[in-house]
């Protein structure tokens, strides 16, 4: 008899009514792929709120295990870049969206997804970045390929205390770069000055209607927030500056005007990190390991059981998380 392991399922009715529940199952319950992974560590990312709660059309396969990222070890593989005992990372490729994901104690998925755990890191730590602090570090180094490099001003930092802010706060400031943290929770200040901003605003500041051009505050950006948080990011953004918008905590719409753009030669940089290339997600994890200061991780992380999933992913879309939230399993 194959060994059982416990799963998040959700799952839905007739009427389209969305359910969660925690089910066991075996190894051939489990979806295609040419590598199945034990999963040691996964975490609660916004887009698993929206997936388990069912505020947004996130999971497109039904049932489904959610989850989008893991890190564990190889079981075992007929893909050739991988052995059994190899330590993998697993970020995005509809993984928790259209595919069985994280929330179940062993994921199987394509070798080709997988990048390797870097050096001296652990599952844990791997977990406490997750897909927001690998989201967060393509960011950055879309800002870098943009040249927006520390001696050309501030770097403006929206949803500074969710789990792609707090990343993007503490890679910044490891760089060099004058970070302005942009907060709804004020009471987080202390936390995001130990994270390493120099300056924290209040959300309000950047949630009115945005002017066209207003005065130029940063020379760059990282914007979880969509909407009129990014309009306002960019008409503040000087001279020849670059925004790269990862995200929609405050809706997808961006109602903007193109004066940013032809008078101020802004530029918007789109981030995504579900389909990204294998060669980005491996300088991506390659940097974290570099330019990521371990310490400061477990600062902005909280480590959960697999029971607290479901709550946490509530938490997450209530806005009520802050950092990252590690799932030891
Ligand atoms: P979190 O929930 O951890 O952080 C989001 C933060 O946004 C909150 O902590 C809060 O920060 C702020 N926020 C929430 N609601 C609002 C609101 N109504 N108005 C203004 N600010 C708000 O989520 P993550 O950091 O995990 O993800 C952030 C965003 O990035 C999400 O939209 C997610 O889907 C997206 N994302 C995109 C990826 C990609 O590939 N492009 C990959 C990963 C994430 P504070 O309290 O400090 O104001």
């Amino acid at each position: 008899m194959s060994d059982t392991f416990k799963a998040i399922l959700v799952s839905r009715d007739a009427e389209k009514k969305q359910s969660v529940e925690i089910v066991d199952l075996t190894e051939a319950d489990l979806m295609e792929g040419d590598v199945t992974v034990a999963v040691e560590a996964t975490t609660v990312n916004y887009k698993d709120g929206l997936a388990i709660t069912g505020k947004a059309p996130v999971v497109r396969r039904w049932p489904l295990v959610p989850g989008i990222d893991f890190a564990g070890t190889v079981i075992s593989s007929s893909h050739a870049d991988w052995r059994k005992g190899d330590k993998v990372i697993l970020n995005g490729w509809g993984v928790g969206e259209t595919h069985y994901g994280a929330y179940a104690g062993r994921a199987r998925v394509k070798g080709d997804w997988l990048v390797p755990l870097p050096d001296g890191m652990s599952p844990h730590d791997a977990m406490a970045v997750g897909t927001a602090g690998y989201t967060a570090m393509l960011a950055v180094m879309a800002l870098e390929r943009h040249g927006i490099v520390p001696d050309r001003g501030p770097v403006v930092v929206t949803g500074a205390a969710g789990g792609v802010g707090s990343v993007a706060i503490s890679i910044l400031s490891t760089l060099g770069y004058h970070v302005v943290a942009s907060t709804g929770r004020n009471a987080e200040s202390p936390y995001l000055i130990d994270l390493g901003a120099a300056e924290v605003i209040s959300r309000d500041e950047l949630s009115q209607p945005a002017k066209p051009l207003g005065k130029e505050r940063w020379a760059g950006g990282v914007d979880s927030v969509g909407t009129h948080t990014l309009a306002n990011v960019l008409s503040m953004t000087s001279y020849g500056g670059a925004i790269a918008a990862c995200g929609l905590a405050g809706g997808m719409d961006l109602p903007t005007s193109v004066a940013p753009f032809i008078l101020r030669g802004v530029s918007l940089l789109g981030i995504d990190s579900v389909m990204a290339p294998k060669p980005v997600r491996l300088e991506a994890w390659r940097r974290i390991g570099a330019d990521l200061d371990l310490k400061k991780l477990s600062t902005l992380s909280r480590a959960i059981g697999f029971d607290g999933i479901i709550g946490a992913a509530r938490d997450i879309v209530d806005g009520k998380i802050r950092g990252r939230v590690v799932v030891d399993m």
